[in-house]
């Protein structure tokens, strides 16, 4: 009987899987593989946060199949080494898996798509897996990419999405193909205590929680850091237990102004990586310079070091930073504050602030997080690059009551009123016995020493 291989990437899912729905049509068995490669660790993106989730996501995807008659097979080694092993055992003609926008997954593609020819097998690549619009299926006229966000969005609107492929009903695995063991959550070591728990069912469940009582709210709070009102499905997006096209169409249907402004959010997530995909340099290169020449040696590193442990004493930066020690994840208010903070107040390079977030989100993602990290620090697509964001005046907007961070900061959880955003204004005796840090720089200061370095005074 005719067998094909699906290479699961950053698409753990059943449901909505165009690799695996055309692997399934010819009616032959089908090898649902997952490659462990040495090369993601090397690459330091396999860090202990996405790694925990990773192991509910595979579990989980091993249980469904098996409900199904089949099983995940897991390999580890090089993925190309291992893709085309695996079509060997099978006797497999064709391999499928989803289309991806990084460096290293186009080197991975284009190696294993040699690799299989070579063996006189063909490799499927699938677009809309990982994304709702495909990178590169709405341009400008006169570019191979959208460099700013509202055309996009314009023309992103108005392309028509696929319709959402149902979960197979049995997927049957060529018994001669062997799996390792998969990894159990409980023994990755360092992962964040609050970090939430992975897999499609567990994505599933949220979404469903979402759209019956989030969404509607999300259009007027979105930005509320204690209320915590947005979808937090950034994980199960990001691994792909839940699909983009999947979540928009039903985020449609259940309509409203919160649901239409949500649904712009994941067209951000398309926006980016339409970027990468056309500019992959910009992982770790600025899209447009600003000629910037970032503080370096000690000093920066030392004030990076206290930023990262959130020890800036500044209440709403050290809130979300602890946050994303406590939880692998930050409240989306919280991520530009902290990287204004860091890139501009600090004027420290937003590389060193990235890596830092690729170190500990659960949802961190080449694309939107460098890109992000550009669009703060000014480098990126923002028309408004040389914006620095207050984080006293952002925290009596976005957390007027101080709840965010008396819940993250336990220094100042007693401290009553507005002087949670100013504990410098607290008596110094006060001050004193809560063990808050003083402010590490003056925000006048940093601003100027901003505006000197950009050219801005
Ligand atoms: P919701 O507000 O519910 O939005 C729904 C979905 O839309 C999100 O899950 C996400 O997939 C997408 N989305 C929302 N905001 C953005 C945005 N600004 N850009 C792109 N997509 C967006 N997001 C990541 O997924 N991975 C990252 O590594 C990442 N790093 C970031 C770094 C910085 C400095 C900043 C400012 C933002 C970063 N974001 C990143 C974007 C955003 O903060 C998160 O996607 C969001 O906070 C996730 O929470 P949520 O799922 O509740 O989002």
């Amino acid at each position: 009987m005719q067998s094909s291989v699906v290479v699961f990437t950053c698409d753990l899912r059943l449901s909505d899987h165009p690799p695996l729905s055309a692997a399934l049509k010819g009616g032959g068995r089908v090898v649902p593989l997952f490659v462990r490669d040495p090369a993601v660790d090397r690459a330091r993106f396999a860090v202990p946060n996405r790694l925990a989730f990773l192991a509910d996501c595979l579990r989980d995807l091993d249980t469904e199949l098996r409900e199904r008659g089949g099983r995940l097979v897991l390999r580890e080694g090089d993925t190309v080494r291992e893709v085309c092993r695996v079509a060997e055992e099978a006797d497999a003609g064709e391999v499928h898996m989803s289309a991806d926008v990084s460096t290293f997954a186009h080197v991975r593609e284009r190696r294993l798509r040699r690799a299989l020819e070579a063996a006189g097998r063909r490799l499927h690549v699938h677009e809309t897996v990982s994304t709702a619009v495909a990178p590169g299926a709405v341009t400008p006229a006169a570019s191979d990419h959208f460099a700013v966000f509202t055309p996009y969005y314009r023309r992103w609107c108005v392309q028509g999405l696929r319709d959402v492929l149902d979960a197979p009903r049995m997927v049957s695995v060529p018994e001669q193909v062997g799996s390792a063991p998969l990894p159990e959550r409980r023994d990755v070591s360092g992962v964040a205590p609050g970090l939430c728990a992975g897999g499609e069912t567990e994505g599933r469940r949220r979404l469903a929680v979402w759209l019956r009582s989030g969404v509607h709210t999300y259009e007027d709070r979105h930005d509320d850091l204690a209320g915590d009102a947005t979808s937090r499905l950034s994980p199960h997006l990001h691994f792909g237990t839940l699909s983009p096209v999947e979540v928009v169409h039903r985020a449609r249907e259940a309509g409203g102004a919160g649901a239409e402004t949500f649904v712009r959010q994941i067209a951000w997530r398309d926006f980016n990586r339409q970027l990468l995909a056309a500019r992959p340099e910009t992982a770790t290169r600025d899209y447009r310079t600003r000629h910037d020449r970032w503080r370096g040696g000690r000093d920066a590193e030392a004030d990076a070091e206290t930023w990262r442990r959130g020890r800036t004493g500044y209440p709403l930066v050290d809130a979300a930073m602890r946050q994303l020690r406590h939880e692998g994840w930050m409240h989306n208010r919280g991520r530009l504050l902290a990287a204004s903070f860091l890139t501009k107040t600090l004027y420290v390079d937003w590389r060193v602030g990235a890596r830092h977030f690729l170190d500990l989100l659960v949802d961190g993602d080449v694309a939107n997080n460098q890109l992000n990290w550009q669009w703060v620090a000014g480098t990126g697509t923002d028309t408004r690059p040389n914006r620095v964001l207050n984080p006293v005046a952002q925290g009596k907007r976005f957390d007027p009551d101080g709840t965010y961070v008396r819940r993250w900061v336990e220094e100042l959880a007693e401290v009553e009123g507005g002087a949670v955003h100013e504990p410098w204004k607290l008596a110094a005796g006060e001050r004193a016995r809560t063990g808050y840090p003083e402010p590490m720089v003056s925000l006048a200061e940093g601003l100027e020493r901003f505006r000197r370095a950009r050219g801005q005074e």
